[in-house]
């Protein structure tokens, strides 16, 4: 029996899946889509992460969809409220009938001579092998691993006889209510959790082997609390994204250009809201520059409360070695703890761990090249969602989505099946992602490479992207389109170009 056949399957139904599903029936109305997806529920990261306190760090104005407005009154959500935003917006566009749960992609195959992927999956819950085909393969499947954190090498943590917990994996029966709890870690999950768990437990110390820039930043938006009440929420709603897509742009491109500014702006902050004679130099002002890692937010300060109210410390120093009731630290202090939480960060998968052959040959992706941060150099008819780094998620994935849905309607109305990314010309290539985050670090080596000059080059810059991706040209240099069979290995021989535009 042949596979069922799409015309787009997506891969991963968290925030950019459904999105992507959405933007498909607002735009490509007539495209069959399958969505597929490894766990039994929507939402991915906002599903999947139940810690205390678990929230956004980038304004939901932006990290919302273009467009269904979010209308929840705090800008800083919490995980739940998003969940549920995703799963309403899945409902509203009939996307739920389009998901299989519990179905593992594995791997893709594309064949040129019929234009389509065959693509391998197996089920979580029986381990059944299940093979579908479509015509353009969607991932989004976000960018790390679902099974496991990351947690590094802890020396003596078999002596310690507390609970070790990551907050990827957080335990429904964990009560830390009076409990001393130390956090290990300082980036947003360890500035996220410090707080939420500040409340009930004893202490909790946040252990930082360096600190992370944290900015204070009201988790209510007040200029969308004036607006609501004057406006409907559909009119409301841009106003507000582009205000804070402006601040968000500025204040990364200050932060570029005048980075001794940027410090002494976040420092002098900082210090407004901890008690008077606190080390902020030891505490938080980080030895890299604002932005080589994403900011840390602290909706209304709520990190910076907790350390001046006392429920909460800092401290700054390497572990020594654990020791049955807590950890002694490399300057001999010992910290005492009935909860360890190592919040230490993501485990960085590409494709959700999905592999992909080309006509018989595996893609190798550390070669390959992203064409518009969305498709790889020679990988037919496939596109991936990645994020911005300097700003929320969402404002790219949307974009990625739309722009899918541009090229599909341009294969159709030229008569044509298929479009290829090709390599860019020079040989300069630089890091997709480019954070200097230990998570990133540790795993640049196997992701795809941006190249140095447009349009491989990714600008992190969400107007000119708007200007690109909605609006640019779909057929330049590092783009082929052709017919089915026609195709064979991609190179850069010269192409007719087609001048049509949308
Ligand atoms: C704790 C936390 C907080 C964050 N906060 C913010 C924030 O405030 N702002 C921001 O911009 N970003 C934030 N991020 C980044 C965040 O992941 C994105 O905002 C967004 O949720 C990513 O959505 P996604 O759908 O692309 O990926 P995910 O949410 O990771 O969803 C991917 C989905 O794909 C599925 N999947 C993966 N591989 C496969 C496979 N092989 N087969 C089938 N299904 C598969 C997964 O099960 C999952 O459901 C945060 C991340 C974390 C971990």
């Amino acid at each position: 029996m042949a596979p069922d056949h799409v015309d787009v399957l997506i891969v991963g139904a968290g925030l950019s899946g459904i999105g992507a599903a959405c933007h498909l029936r607002r735009d490509c109305p007539d495209k069959t889509y399958t969505v597929l997806e490894a766990r039994d529920a929507i939402g991915g990261t906002w599903d999947l992460f139940r810690y205390p306190g678990i929230r956004s760090d980038s304004d939901m104005f932006t990290l919302g969809y273009s467009f269904r407005p979010w209308t929840a009154p705090k800008a800083i959500a919490d995980g739940t409220t998003i969940r549920e935003y995703v799963r309403e917006t899945a409902q509203e566009y009939d996307v739920p009938r389009h998901i299989r749960f519990r179905h593992r992609v594995l791997r893709a195959e594309w064949d040129s001579a019929t234009a389509r992927w065959t693509v391998h999956a197996q089920r979580t819950d029986t381990a059944e092998s299940v093979v579908l085909t479509c015509s353009f393969l969607f991932a989004c499947a976000g960018y790390y691993r679902y099974d496991k954190g990351y947690t590094p090498p802890l020396p003596g943590v078999d002596a310690y006889a507390g609970r070790l917990v990551h907050p990827q994996h957080w335990p429904d029966d964990l009560d830390h209510t009076g409990k001393r709890v130390v956090v290990i870690g300082s980036g947003a999950t360890a500035v996220t959790l410090v707080p939420a768990l500040a409340g009930r437990a004893a202490h909790v110390t946040m252990l930082q082997r360096s600190p992370s820039y944290i900015m204070a930043m009201p988790a209510r938006d007040r200029l969308a609390d004036a607006l609501r009440r004057r406006l409907p929420a559909t009119a409301a709603y841009p106003v507000v994204r582009w205000k804070n897509v402006l601040l968000s742009t500025v204040n990364f491109q200050l932060s570029r250009r005048a980075p001794g500014l940027a410090r002494r702006v976040l420092r002098r902050a900082a210090r407004a809201r901890l008690p008077v004679g606190y080390d902020v130099d030891r505490h938080f002002s980080p030895r890299y520059d604002p932005w080589d890692q994403r900011l840390c937010v602290a909706p209304d300060g709520d990190l910076f409360t907790a350390v001046r109210d006392g429920t909460a410390s800092v401290v700054t120093d390497t572990i020594d070695t654990f020791t049955t009731h807590g950890v002694r630290l490399t300057s001999g202090a010992e910290v005492p703890a009935d909860i360890v939480v190592t919040a230490t960060g993501l485990n960085l998968l590409a494709l959700g761990g999905l592999t992909l052959r080309v006509d018989g040959a595996d893609v190798d992706l550390p070669n390959t090249v992203a064409y518009k941060g969305m498709m790889l150099s020679g990988v037919p008819n496939f596109a991936l969602t990645v994020g911005y780094t300097n700003a929320s998620w969402t404002l790219k994935a949307d974009l990625v989505a739309g722009y899918v849905c541009r090229l599909l309607r341009h294969l159709d109305r030229t008569g044509q099946q298929v479009v290829t990314p090709l390599p860019p010309p020079d040989s300069g290539r630089v890091p997709l992602i480019d954070l200097r985050s230990g998570y990133v670090l540790r795993a640049v080596d196997t992701l795809p490479k941006q190249g140095v000059t447009a349009p491989w080059r990714l600008h992190q810059n969400y107007a000119r992207d708007v200007l690109l991706m909605r609006h640019g040209r779909l057929t330049d240099e590092g783009v082929r389109f052709s017919r089915a069979g026609e195709v064979t290995a991609p190179d850069r021989t010269p192409r007719p170009v087609a001048s049509e535009r949308r």
